[in-house]
C-alpha cells in the first residue's frame, strides 16, 4: 500500500488523557481512534493486525475441529433470566429495550445462546462430540475501561462452546484445546511470557485456567511456578500456598494480562435449558460443556505493551500489517523510479509492503513514522544509498546496504 493513499496519518502528540502504553502508541500511529472510554474503531492498519490475531486463532481452532458460525450480538431477557444471569451478570450487561416493552441484551458471552441453540440438533449419543465457535463483538460494561485496548466495553472475542457426552470426554477435549492455546501463543510470539495459571472454577469445577501474558502494566495478580511454567491467580492463592503441580513454594509475584481461559462448564448451563441426549440405554442425561475464550483485541493492546520501546512498536512478523515498510528519501526521478521498481517487484512476490512515497512529508518524519508504526524490516533508498538498499531490521540498531537486486532475489 502507498502510505500517500492511506486515509490515516500519525499523529504528532499522544491523545490527550489517554494513559495506557497500548492506546498511547496505536492512537498515535494510526492504528486505533477512540470513540469513548473502552470503545476504539479499527483504522486500516489496526485492522489488518487484528484480522491476522484472528486468523491464527481461527486456524487453530479449525485446526482440533472446531466449526464457525456467527451469533447475535442482540439477544432476548428471556435466555438470561432462564440462567439468572440477567440479574447476576446485571453489573457488566447491557440492557436495551425493544418495541412494546421487549428488551434485550448486548452479548456480553454466548452460553445463553449457544446451548439452546444446539439443543434443536443434539438427541442421541451419536450427535455428540462436537465444538462450535465464533469470532465477534462482545460488549460489557466495565467499570475501569482505562486501558485502551486491554479493557474494552466492546471488544472481540473468540468463544468455543464445547459438548459432550461424559466428563472424560469433556476433559480430553479440554486438554486438546490446551495444546491448540500454546500453538496460538507460540504463532503470536507470545509463547514465552504466557503462562497457564490455576483460577477458581466457580461453583461447579474445581479449577479453570487463565492464560495470562506477563506484563509490568498486567491488572491481574498472578503467582508463578517457575519450576514447570504453571501460575496460580490472586483468587486462589488464599487457599493455596505452594504450585498445584509440583509443590514448589518458592512462587514468585508478578503482574499479568488474561489473553484466554478455558472452563469446563459441565453441567451449569445444559441443566437450565435442559440439553440432554439418550445415551446407549436409551436413557436421558444432561450434555457436558466446556467454553474456550481467547480476546483478539486485548491481545493486540497486550502485544504493543509488550512489544515496543521508546520510538514505537515492534510487531512480531505474524500479525505486523506489512512486513516491509519502504521508504524513498530522495526528491530524484531516477531514485524514485527504483523505488517504484522495488514496490512492485515485492508486491508481485506477494509481499506486505507499505511504501512511504510521500513527498509532503520532511525525511526525518518519515523515518520517525517508519519508527511509530513497527513495521518489523524497513528498507531505504535514498540520494546516499546509490542504486543499492539499505536494510534495517525494527529491532536492530544498524541497517546493512545490499544491491537492489542481489537482495530482491533472495527476499
Ligand atoms: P477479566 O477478568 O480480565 O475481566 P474475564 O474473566 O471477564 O476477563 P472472560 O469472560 O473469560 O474474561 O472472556 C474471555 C476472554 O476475553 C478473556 O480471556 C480476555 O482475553 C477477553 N476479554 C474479557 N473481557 C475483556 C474486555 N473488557 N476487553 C477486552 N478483552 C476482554
Ligand atoms: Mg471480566
Amino acid at each position: 500500500m502507498k502510505q500517500s493513499e492511506l486515509f490515516t496519518k500519525t499523529k504528532k502528540e499522544y491523545a490527550k488523557g489517554e494513559t495506557s502504553t497500548n492506546a498511547k502508541l496505536l492512537i498515535k500511529a494510526g492504528y486505533i481512534d477512540k470513540l469513548m472510554a473502552g470503545v476504539y474503531t479499527f483504522l486500516p492498519l489496526g485492522l489488518k493486525v487484528l484480522n491476522k490475531v484472528e486468523n491464527i486463532i481461527r486456524d487453530e481452532m479449525n485446526a482440533i475441529g472446531c466449526q464457525e458460525i456467527l451469533m447475535p450480538v442482540i439477544q432476548p431477557k428471556e435466555n438470561w433470566v432462564t440462567t439468572n444471569r440477567w440479574t447476576d451478570m446485571s453489573d457488566i450487561l447491557f440492557k436495551l429495550e425493544g418495541v412494546r416493552g421487549s428488551e434485550f441484551a448486548l452479548g456480553p458471552t454466548h452460553e445463553e445462546i449457544v446451548t439452546p441453540l444446539v439443543k434443536q440438533f443434539v438427541f442421541s449419543y451419536k450427535d455428540l462430540p462436537f465444538a462450535v465457535y465464533q469470532i465477534q463483538s462482545k460488549f460489557r460494561n466495565e467499570a475501569r475501561a482505562k486501558s485502551g485496548l486491554l479493557r474494552g466495553r466492546e471488544f472481540r472475542m473468540k468463544d468455543v462452546y464445547s459438548f459432550h457426552a461424559d466428563e472424560k470426554d469433556l476433559e480430553d477435549f479440554y486438554e486438546r484445546m490446551s495444546k491448540s492455546y500454546e500453538k496460538v501463543w507460540q504463532r503470536l510470539s507470545l509463547d514465552n511470557i504466557t503462562y497457564k495459571i490455576f483460577a477458581s472454577g466457580g461453583s461447579f469445577s474445581k479449577y479453570s485456567h487463565e492464560y495470562q501474558t506477563i506484563c509490568d502494566s498486567g491488572e491481574d495478580e498472578i503467582y508463578l511456578c517457575e519450576k514447570c511454567r504453571l501460575g496460580i491467580n490472586n483468587e486462589i492463592i488464599f487457599d493455596q500456598d505452594s504450585c498445584p503441580k509440583c509443590g514448589n513454594k518458592k512462587l514468585i509475584k508478578k503482574n499479568g494480562i488474561e489473553v484466554g481461559n478455558i472452563f469446563q462448564l459441565k453441567t451449569k448451563y445444559s441443566k437450565s435449558f435442559n440439553l440432554v441426549y439418550q445415551d446407549k440405554k436409551g436413557d436421558n442425561n444432561l450434555v457436558q460443556m466446556g467454553c474456550y475464550g481467547i480476546g483478539p483485541s486485548r491481545i493486540v493492546g497486550a502485544l504493543v505493551e509488550v512489544f515496543h520501546d521508546n520510538k514505537g512498536i515492534l510487531w512480531p512478523d505474524a500479525v505486523a500489517p506489512f512486513q516491509y515498510h519502504l521508504i524513498n528519501l530522495s526528491k530524484s526521478n531516477s531514485v524514485e523510479k527504483q523505488a517504484e521498481y522495488i514496490y512492485q517487484r515485492l508486491l508481485s512476490k506477494g509481499e506486505e509492503v507499505l511504501f512511504d512515497d510521500r513527498d509532503n512529508v520532511s525525511f526525518g518524519e518519515k523515518l520517525k513514522d517508519a519508527d511509530l508504526i513497527g513495521v518489523p524490516c524497513r528498507l531505504v533508498i535514498s540520494d546516499k544509498t546509490d542504486g543499492r538498499i539499505e536494510v534495517k531490521k525494527r529491532n536492530e540498531k544498524y541497517a546493512k546496504l545490499a544491491g537492489i537486486d542481489d537482495w530482491l532475489s533472495i527476499n
